[in-house]
């Protein structure tokens, strides 16, 4: 069966295909620019398929002094706000906005990872900055992965793209559809917004082609969020409802999200699946991807199914781990750590 008819299949290849050749249309061997390619992240009411983080080489790098792990908003404040010299806390940082109890909280946090100094002056805590938080996300674009695009499917996502464009918080969205090999792709006659570019992309071999550029969305103005809109067909004359976004709000959720990115990479889809049942596989694709497959299943399993409560899960045999178990697990254990080490290879400077 082909693997890629699914959405998640078909995604995985677009985090892959962005990784080695984003942005489109360029010699993706520059070094201009760094890319982070993460999956399933965004924010309350709207979730991003396919998030590319665009970031300059030299501060990405200087990132990686505060470790693999996301910086929370919390941490954020205290580690961008950190004086060069000793300074008891509440003189050094802005008022949070919320009770200084949690500050202290993240100060302690900061310390136990290392990423922060702090000593004790009579009952007061006192801290200092290893170093400047940096500058290091320049652009966020996000792609939603659609193999198949018939009509039905482009309406829904007409309306989900229509939310992203009007609010402005990543700087371009995508679709990515499958390539058909029509002259013109079919995508481009559905409703979409104009603001939205079409990629169309082949997962095997994995190549892709622009069939309509993006337009830039000004991040750094604010938003419109769209909360309803009628939907009652063309006599449904009711009144959609927006409220507006500040652009602080926007700079501040783009970071948040561009730090669990960072933390996560696309590569954590096992994360949340059963790498643990005797059925579950990864198979190669190419040197560098390996997707998953469901020997039970015969195919791709999505990473909804592949949870605790799959009918066809079965644990694996414990004779597979007898090797260096309990401390090196079995095969689940080992495609964990072959997935974790490309992650951190994706990151400069870990
Ligand atoms: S049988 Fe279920 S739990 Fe096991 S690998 Fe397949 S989908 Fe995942």
């Amino acid at each position: 069966m082909d693997p890629y008819t699914a959405e998640f299949g078909f995604e995985l290849r677009t985090c892959r295909w962005a990784e080695l050749a984003w942005p489109p249309g360029t010699d993706s061997t520059s070094d201009e620019t760094a890319i982070i390619v993460a999956r399933q992240l965004g924010t309350k009411r709207r979730r991003w398929d396919t998030i590319v983080l665009e970031c300059d080489p030299e501060t990405l790098r200087r990132r990686a002094n505060f470790g693999p792990k996301r910086l929370d908003s919390d941490l954020l404040h205290v580690l961008r706000n950190a004086p060069a010299e000793w300074a008891y806390y509440r003189d050094a940082l802005p008022h949070p906005g919320y009770p200084w109890r949690y500050v202290r909280e993240a100060i302690h946090t900061a310390a136990d990872r290392g990423i922060l100094e702090t000593r004790r002056s009579g009952n007061r805590i006192e801290i200092r900055r290893k170093w400047t938080y940096p500058d290091w996300l320049e652009r966020v674009v996000a792609i939603e992965n659609k193999p198949d695009l018939d009509a039905s499917a482009a309406r829904t996502l007409g309306s989900q793209l229509e939310y992203d464009v009007a609010m402005e918080l990543a700087d371009e969205v995508w679709v990515a559809t499958r390539q058909t090999g029509e002259r013109v792709e079919p995508a481009l006659f559905e409703d979409l917004p104009i603001e939205a570019g079409i990629l169309s992309l082949e997962p095997d071999p994995l190549t892709a082609e622009v069939a309509w550029h993006p337009r830039s969305l000004a991040v750094d103005e604010p938003g419109t969020r769209i909360l309803e809109r009628p939907d009652g067909g063309k006599r449904d004359g009711s009144a959609a409802r927006f409220e507006f976004v500040n652009p602080d709000w926007k700079a501040d959720k783009r970071l948040a999200i561009a730090e669990r990115a960072y933390e996560r990479g696309w590569r954590s889809f096992v994360d949340t699946m059963r790498p643990d049942c005797r059925h579950f596989q990864l198979r190669a694709r190419d040197a560098h991807q390996a997707l998953p497959y469901c020997a039970a299943k015969g195919r791709c399993q999505t990473a909804a199914e592949c949870s605790g409560s799959c009918g066809d899960f079965e644990p694996e045999p414990p004779a597979w781990r007898t090797r260096g178990w309990p401390i090196e697990g079995g095969p689940g254990k080992r495609s964990q750590r072959i997935l974790e080490a490309r992650r951190r290879r994706r990151r400069p400077g870990l």
